[in-house]
């Protein structure tokens, strides 16, 4: 049986993660009538946080900066003010070294002195950079790039572990200037990193509202976000358990979007758009288009978006003798003999995430390099990150940490891979679906970064770019 939806909205969103929802909130506050259908059961896609046995756990994004203007934006219009909180100072950082996890320098003056990340004579190439000829290329790979600027041991002892902590990435696959861009772009106008982001800070305006430094959540996990825009937006405007399956144009210059009810595939349903908005994964969205040959590019941009395994292992327990390490998390780089990526310390940085006198840690393993562990059994994957910990820090090896809980989160599609030339496929995309059909624009972690912010802000643009006229209904507060 086919239900169709008898009003046509001005927009449908074709999926209810943190994009799709942000331009759903961008849209309504235009006083357009919206529509996101998203398949699962419930908002917020890789954004989900989970109160389990006391511990509270995030199963995809951690935390937000202070320079996520696009969240921070959306925390104000929402008045979650309240629930925001923030993570606790110093926030060590550690790498994995030679069999040992070593403290990363927290600022400049503390570079050469007590810390053993890199060897002296990497630490002084490192300084080189201002004075190293600048080659930007745009065929770079973030690998070749990290070489030339910082030298080979910087590139591998800091920039592949970075990378995989961000994008779960290949530092030789993922292309600098499409992953980095900003970094590449100072190289390319000034001929170094160093001093492009020297000369792009003597530019710029001051900053209108207080800068706010560190990493950030909420305390009830970052989920409480998208739950907030769902809440927000007039009843009836997200249906979840909804899948689209594909988007056809109408003789009136709308689209049908057909649906199926993800628990009954029979049950399915038509809505009605003057816009649409595909705010799926890449390969999902490429799947909704006509059969059109025109939109082939588009097809084949999409398909091509590699989106890497990611499983996230979290496990806690008693901290009798104050042994869990504390900071931020450590960075393992490749070729250290560990097939985890790295460990968070998340009831280190946030509170409320564990019982008192316990710890929550958070491993990662997976990711361009080695997409098949995130399909290990739960206890492998528990006893590598376990391992890992204990290399790492000594302190807590045998019992000296308690264990009484752990859970294993998979991701098939957890991060777009920015590849070589990854930005200029999805320009590509974007020009020819936009010739192909108007009113239809794709919106996502895989067009202008992969973060929260980002995607919130891709979602936000989407709706700039769809209703241009509207701008001026905006109700921004300031901060
Ligand atoms: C393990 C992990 C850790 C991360 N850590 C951080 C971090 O600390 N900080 C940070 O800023 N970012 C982090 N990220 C990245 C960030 O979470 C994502 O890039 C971002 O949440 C993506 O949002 P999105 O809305 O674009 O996509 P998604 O969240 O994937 O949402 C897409 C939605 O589309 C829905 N959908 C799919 N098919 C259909 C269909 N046919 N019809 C309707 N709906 C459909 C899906 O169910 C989903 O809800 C992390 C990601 C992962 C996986």
């Amino acid at each position: 049986m086919t239900v169709s939806v008898a009003e046509t909205v001005d927009v449908a969103i074709v999926g209810g993660g943190i994009t799709g929802l942000a331009a759903a909130w961008a849209a309504h506050k235009r006083g357009l009538r919206v529509q996101v259908l998203e398949a699962r059961g419930t908002v917020g896609g890789k954004i989900r946080s989970e109160h389990k046995d006391g511990y509270l756990i995030e199963w995809g994004p951690n935390s937000f900066l202070g320079s996520a203007t696009a969240i921070w934006q959306l925390v104000e219009e929402l008045n979650l003010q309240g629930e925001v909180i923030t993570g606790a100072p110093p926030g060590d950082r550690f790498i994995f070294r030679n069999r040992l996890a070593r403290r990363l320098p927290s600022g400049p003056g503390d570079f050469f002195k007590n810390n053993d990340f890199m060897t002296l004579s990497g630490k002084l190439r490192m300084m080189c950079e201002p004075f190293v000829f600048g080659d930007a290329r745009e065929t770079d790979s973030l690998l070749d790039f990290a070489r030339r600027r910082l030298g080979p041991e910087a590139a591998q002892y800091l920039v592949a572990p970075f990378v995989s902590g961000i994008y779960a990435g290949d530092a030789e696959q993922l292309g600098a200037r499409d992953a980095f861009p900003q970094l590449w772009q100072w190289e390319h106008e000034s001929g170094s990193v160093v001093m492009g982001a020297l000369l792009s800070s003597g530019k710029k305006a001051k900053p209108q509202t207080p800068k706010r430094r560190g990493m950030f959540n909420f305390k009830n996990g970052l989920g409480t976000l998208p739950f907030a825009i769902a809440a927000a937006l007039p009843a009836g405007s997200v249906r979840t358990a909804t899948a689209v399956d594909e988007v056809t144009g109408n003789a009136d210059r709308t689209w049908t979007l057909r649906c199926h009810a993800t628990k009954d595939e029979a049950a399915t349903s038509e809505v009605r758009a003057r816009h649409v908005i595909l705010a799926a994964p890449p390969q999902i969205s490429a799947r909704t288009l006509p059969q059109d040959p025109a939109l082939t590019p588009v097809r084949e941009a999409l398909d091509g978006v590699q989106l890497c395994r990611v499983a996230v292992v979290h496990f806690g327990g008693a901290d009798k003798t104050q042994v869990a390490p504390k900071g931020f998390g450590m960075l393992i780089p490749p070729g250290e003999g560990l097939r985890t990526l790295g460990i968070l310390f998340p009831s280190s940085v946030f509170a409320g995430r564990a019982p008192a006198g316990h710890y929550l840690h958070s491993g990662f393993l997976g990711g361009a390099r080695d997409p098949d562990a995130a399909e290990l059994p739960d206890d492998t994957l528990l006893s590598l990150v376990q391992r890992a910990q204990e290399q790492a820090f000594p302190q807590t090896a045998g019992d000296a940490l308690g264990l009484d809980f752990s859970q294993v989160i998979r991701w098939r599609d957890a991060i777009p891979q920015y590849r070589v030339g990854h930005r200029e496929r999805m320009t590509l995309a974007r020009e020819t679906l936009h010739r192909a059909m108007p009113g239809v624009t794709l919106a996502g972690n895989y067009l202008d970064g992969i973060s929260i912010n980002d995607s919130a802000a891709s979602g936000i643009a989407a709706v700039e770019r769809l209703f241009p006229e509207n701008n001026l209904v905006t109700t921004r507060r300031s901060a």
